[in-house]
C-alpha cells in the first residue's frame, strides 16, 4: 500500500473525513470518499485550510490538546471545567469571525476585544448602560460579536447556559489572561488564535429544554460510558455533575 496525501503528495498515514478543503485559495469539495493526508498536512491544515467536521477523530485529539494548552496558559484549570460551556461559546465566536471576516486576525486585537467586551459587561452588571468601543473597526468588529454571545448567555436565549454578567465578566478576563500569558511566550503573534480555532467545536454549546447539553467538547473521553466522540450530539444525563474527573490532564 502506497497512498499519498492529497496535500503533499507524500506517503499518507491517516484519512481526512473534511467535506471542504481549502486548496491553493480555493475551495474544493471532496465529495463523499475520504482522502488520504499525512500528518503533518493534518496537523497543519486542521480548522484552517481544512473545515474538519467534529467527529474526526485526529481533529478531536488535536482539539482536546489545544483546550489543555489554553487551560495551561492561565493556569486554572478548576474554572476552565467549571466554565466550558461560555468559554467555549466566545472561543467559537472569535474562530467565526476569523472564519468568515477577518482571517488575518491577530492575537493582540483578539485580546483587546476580550477587554473591551469585558468592560462593557461589567458596567452592564453594575446597572449602566455604556459600551467600550474600540477606534479600531476589526477589534469592534470581534467586541461586537462576543458581546452578542455574552448577550445571549445572560439571557439565557437560544438555549445557551443562562449566565450571570458578573460570570461573564470572569469569563472574559479569563479569556484576556490566556491571551496576555501566550504573548508572553512570544511563539508568533496568532498562536493564541490558532489555539482557539483548534479547540472549538462547530456548533454553539446549548441546553435542551430537559436540560441535555449539545456539541459538547470534552477534554477527554468519559470513562465507563458509551459516549466518547468530542462535540458529539448525544445527551448529557449528568448535567451539573462535571467534575474533574471529565478534563484529565492525562491525555
Ligand atoms: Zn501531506
Amino acid at each position: 500500500m502506497s497512498e499519498v496525501c492529497f496535500v503533499c503528495g507524500r506517503r499518507a498515514n491517516r484519512q481526512c473525513p473534511a467535506d471542504s478543503v481549502l486548496e491553493h485559495g480555493s475551495q474544493s469539495a471532496a465529495g463523499a470518499s475520504l482522502r488520504w493526508i499525512c500528518s503533518q498536512c493534518c496537523g497543519r491544515g486542521r480548522r484552517r485550510t481544512i473545515n474538519c467536521p467534529d467527529n474526526c477523530p485526529h481533529f478531536r485529539t488535536g482539539a482536546r490538546a489545544a483546550l489543555l494548552k489554553l487551560a495551561e496558559l492561565s493556569q486554572d484549570l478548576d474554572f476552565e471545567i467549571r466554565n466550558g460551556e461560555v468559554l467555549h461559546n466566545l472561543r467559537l465566536a472569535v474562530s467565526r469571525v476569523r472564519r468568515s471576516r477577518l482571517p488575518d486576525l491577530k492575537d493582540s486585537e483578539v485580546r483587546q476585544a476580550f477587554t473591551n467586551a469585558a468592560d462593557t459587561m461589567r458596567t452592564r452588571s453594575s446597572g449602566l448602560i455604556f459600551d467600550f468601543r474600540s477606534p479600531d473597526p476589526r477589534v469592534q468588529m470581534l467586541g461586537d460579536a462576543l458581546l452578542s454571545v455574552a448577550t445571549l448567555h445572560e439571557r439565557g436565549e437560544k438555549q445557551m447556559a443562562k449566565t450571570d454578567a458578573a460570570d461573564l465578566v470572569k469569563c472574559l478576563k479569563y479569556l484576556e489572561r490566556q491571551a496576555a500569558a501566550a504573548k508572553k511566550q512570544e511563539r508568533g503573534d496568532t498562536e493564541f488564535l490558532e489555539l482557539i480555532v483548534q479547540s472549538v467545536s462547530r456548533e454553539y454549546l446549548v441546553r435542551e429544554p430537559e436540560g441535555l447539553v449539545e456539541g459538547r467538547l470534552r477534554l477527554k473521553p468519559e470513562i465507563g460510558r458509551q459516549r466518547t466522540s468530542v462535540g458529539s450530539c448525544r445527551a448529557e444525563k449528568d448535567r451539573g455533575k462535571r467534575t474533574q474527573t471529565d478534563i484529565q490532564a492525562s491525555e
